[in-house]
């Protein structure tokens, strides 16, 4: 085929069009990219567990800002049975939960019906675990929990394609404005910042509580 100079530029700059829609435009995202590849390494905030029981291994199916429901979402979506036992990520209280939701599908309309857990950190950070089975939460509002400690069961309430755990941790500027944040766990391989399509395992010790 001729070289067609003004075909080449065009399909220069389409693909330049095409790469620039597919970055998010949440300044957040450009900053968790540097942080999984280890490229800001002024990083002293907080370290937390994996949600799940000592030696288990899930897969991440979303991560931050990954396409599908997580483009605007700081959040992480951990792929796990029904019925999986979840562990407090980090000590705090129960602020809020829902419990009594009883249906899930890949349909916006399920979204009321998702059970989740909402835990209060020191630090004013907040940590939301979703779509847990029909009475599927083991704690009470006001509940003081400790890091490693059995909270609820995961399952497929809300929206969701799958059952899961869905992940995430705001926090404030002390303005009453949230941010969903990226957060840095241990796991056995050493302290990461997740990455989606990954299996991370749990090295941590967890309490069998409840
Ligand atoms: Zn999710």
């Amino acid at each position: 085929m001729k070289y067609n100079p003004v075909l080449y530029i065009a399909a220069v700059l389409f693909a330049l069009a095409v790469s620039g829609c597919s970055v998010s435009n949440n300044p957040q995202h450009r900053e968790i990219k540097l942080l999984q590849k280890g490229k800001l390494t002024d990083d002293t905030s907080f370290v937390y567990h994996l949600p799940y029981g000592e030696n288990s291994n899930h897969l991440v199916v979303q991560g931050y800002f990954s396409m599908y429901t997580h483009k605007h979402r700081a959040a992480l979506d951990f792929k796990m049975k029904k019925g999986t036992k979840i562990f407090a990520a980090r000590d705090g209280i129960v602020l809020r939960l829902k419990e009594d939701g009883d249906k899930g599908g890949a349909d916006a309309k399920f979204r009321p019906y998702g059970n989740y857990v909402v835990i209060q950190h020191a630090d004013s950070a907040r940590t939301g675990y979703w779509h847990l089975q029909y009475n599927g939460v083991l704690v009470n509002v006001g509940d003081t929990v400790k890091q490693g400690q059995v909270i609820g069961l995961s399952g497929k309430t809300g929206y969701t394609y799958f059952p899961h755990l869905h992940f995430i941790v705001w926090k404030t500027d002390g303005n009453g404005k949230w941010t969903q944040i990226g957060t840095r766990f241990q796991t056995n391989k050493g302290i990461r910042y997740l990455r989606p399509l990954r299996f991370y395992r749990n090295s941590l010790p967890t309490k069998q509580i409840h």
